[in-house]
């Protein structure tokens, strides 16, 4: 199928190019190479091939070099390479190790007095030094992901016009209609295999926030590199600007996206459909991440696209998968499988619809018909109890009402359906009152109870008063974080289902097997894997998830589920390699500097 040789010191490989086998494969295939020949010698791995790669065609010098992110080590050029590569004078003489400067990041950022300005910090040093920028993140995991994550990144969307330094990503207004293709192609990085998109409506819990949302995808790609390995160059955030319904950004002088109303139908439609075809074109099975788009959109264009291109939406599957994870774990703890159970939503959108239909898909796995399934998960929304004598129901919803009388007090539904666990995903606070935990601690020994909305504030409830309200019993997951809490003189660790246990290492997953299509299943795979990191002790302490520090492990052990899924589905479309743990773990990008002499 193909052949490796070298020639005057290229690596040649020659190959018949088809649907499974294009360019991609074949530099892949280069790195393996050029990898083998140097490991052994100087423990390079699989990235220092990719860099040596794009450095013979990319390194720039002298100012040019120290102002691009991507290959900047500012002091840390060695006097060799400030000499070969133009840098004389223009650096100051004296020489630091990365170390180094990690320490002068961390001190810098401490001195700051709010998480705001932290944020803004680290987007000004990601635009001057990439690779220490993720050496910062990569060894400050757990401190730094409130920070270029949520909640921060909630805050910085709020402001991004007025905290705007330089562009990151691809802006696609509805006036670039026809040209997409062009503007995706000016993108600068060529190899392009992760994609996150939004088109700002529903930003976080925020609403929304046209062109500010641009922050969420940077941030997601920044956890993509951090917990996944991806290459800071394989990734692009892209925004769709079709205008804002939002009249404060209307009225502000320093927004920075399209002044006018949103463009919604057909047009809109036309937008979006003619961005994953260009992505197709310029990127070829990139993976496209749909993120915070409104309700009604996600659905349709998951719907859509899903058997079309290689996409996912992380609101609806990403969330799934991360709360069925924190099912897995609960069980380990309770025993039984998941269709012993009954799962009662509070929240019917994208968050409690998508774990409805992962539940379906898994609990079909342990044998149960899907219409058997289904009588397992019940929805409580705005309105009341979703049952069938509803006739204000989408499509979605009415594949979950049951033959049920109606009510309208979540604290009776819980009564009546007794359910093992109640998963808050309304966006709207307190939900679960002191009344709904005692009767949930009336029904079960063990209830579980996920608070799953965010911010903090709109959280259904805190750790404190699920584990209050039902005698210390609860198996807690909460949205957003919050403090270990005192239990008869125990400490518990409430966890966050956080979808950076899984986004990443699907991601990689998919791209280290150049996987066609997502499907539910890899959704399924990823939680279960996420669930099998959790140890007994973690348990013990109350923790469905594993520590956050873990998550890069937890992600490779992700991408190999998600591979393996992949290549057991006929999804796969680049050969199997013989270890997959090791390749994929050899592809994750490391935040080290390279010699460029
Ligand atoms: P959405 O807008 O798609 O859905 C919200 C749902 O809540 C709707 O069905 C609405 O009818 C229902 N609702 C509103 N008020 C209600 C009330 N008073 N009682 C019962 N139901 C009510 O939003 P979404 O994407 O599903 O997100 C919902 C929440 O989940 C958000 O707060 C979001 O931050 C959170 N979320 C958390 C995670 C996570 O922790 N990993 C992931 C995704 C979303």
């Amino acid at each position: 199928m193909f052949s490796i040789s070298e020639e005057h010191n290229d690596i040649v490989i020659r190959y018949r190019r088809d649907s499974s086998f294009n360019e991609t494969m074949a530099m892949v295939l280069a790195q393996i190479h050029l990898q083998r020949q140097v490991k052994g010698s100087n423990g390079s791995t699989a990235t220092d091939a990719m860099q040596k790669e794009s450095l013979v065609r990319h390194l720039p010098r002298g100012i040019a070099l120290l102002r691009d992110p991507a290959f900047n080590k500012s002091t840390a050029f060695s006097e060799e390479e400030r000499k070969t590569l133009g840098l004389s004078g223009l650096l100051p003489p004296r020489v630091h190790t990365i170390e180094e400067q990690v320490q002068r990041v961390l001190g810098n950022l401490a001195k700051k007095s709010t998480d705001m300005e932290r944020y803004v910090f680290l987007n000004g040093l990601q635009d001057r030094n990439s690779t220490l920028f993720y050496r910062v993140l990569q060894e400050n995991i757990e401190q730094l992901m409130p920070i270029i994550y949520t909640p921060t990144v909630g805050q910085a969307c709020l402001e991004y016009g007025h905290i705007f330094r330089r562009p990151r990503g691809v802006y696609i207004s509805i006036h670039d209609k026809g040209h997409v293709a062009e503007l995706l192609a000016n993108w600068p990085m060529k190899d392009i295999r992760v994609i996150v998109v939004t088109d700002g409506e529903r930003i976080l819990g925020l609403g929304d926030l046209g062109a500010d949302g641009m922050g969420i995808p940077v941030g997601k790609l920044a956890l993509y590199t951090v917990c996944a390995g991806i290459h800071p160059n394989m990734s692009l955030p892209v925004t769709l600007d079709v205008g804002t319904d939002n009249t404060r950004l209307l009225n502000d002088p320093l927004y920075i996206g399209l002044q006018s109303p949103r463009v919604r139908g057909e047009v809109y439609d036309e937008l979006v459909d003619e961005f994953v075809w260009a992505v197709q074109k310029v990127y070829p099975g990139a993976l496209i991440q749909f993120e915070d788009f409104a309700n009604r959109n996600a659905f349709r264009f998951l719907q859509k696209y899903r058997d079309a291109v290689c996409c996912f939406n992380d609101d609806i599957q990403g969330t799934a998968s991360v709360a069925v994870a924190g099912f897995f774990s609960a069980l380990r703890n309770i025993g039984g499988k998941l269709s012993d159970h009954r799962f009662l939503f509070l929240g019917a959108g994208e968050a409690g619809l998508g774990t409805g239909n992962l539940l379906v898909e898994a609990m079909q796995e342990e044998g149960l018909t899907e219409a058997e399934a289904r009588e397992h998960c019940w929805y409580f929304d705005s309105t009341g109890l979703v049952v069938q004598s509803r006739d204000d129901l989408n499509e979605e919803k009415r594949r979950f009402a049951h033959a049920h009388p109606f009510v309208d007090s979540f604290k009776t539904a819980v009564e009546m359906l007794r359910p093992r666990a109640i998963v808050g995903v309304s966006g709207q606070p307190q939900q679960f009152s002191r009344e709904v935990l005692e009767a949930m601690a009336q029904v079960n020994e063990q209830p579980i109870v996920f608070a799953l909305s965010n911010p903090t504030s709109k959280s259904e409830c805190t750790a404190e008063e699920a584990y209050m309200w039902t005698g210390g019993r609860a198996l807690f997951a909460s949205g957003s974080p919050f403090a270990p809490v005192q239990v008869r003189g125990e400490t518990r660790y409430p966890m966050q289902g956080n979808n950076v246990y899984i986004f990443p290492g699907v991601g990689m997953g998919v791209l280290a097997c150049g996987a066609k299509r997502i499907s539910d299943r890899m959704f399924l795979v990823a939680a279960k894997a996420v669930a099998a990191a959790v140890s007994a002790e973690d348990l013990r302490q109350g923790r469905l998830y594993p520590p956050v520090p873990k998550v890069r492990e937890v992600s490779l052990d992700v991408a190999v589920a998600v591979a393996k899924e992949a290549y057991a589905s006929d999804l796969a479309s680049c050969p199997q390699p013989d270890d997959l743990r090791q390749y994929i773990g050899e592809l994750m990008y490391q935040p080290v500097y390279r010699s460029y002499v």
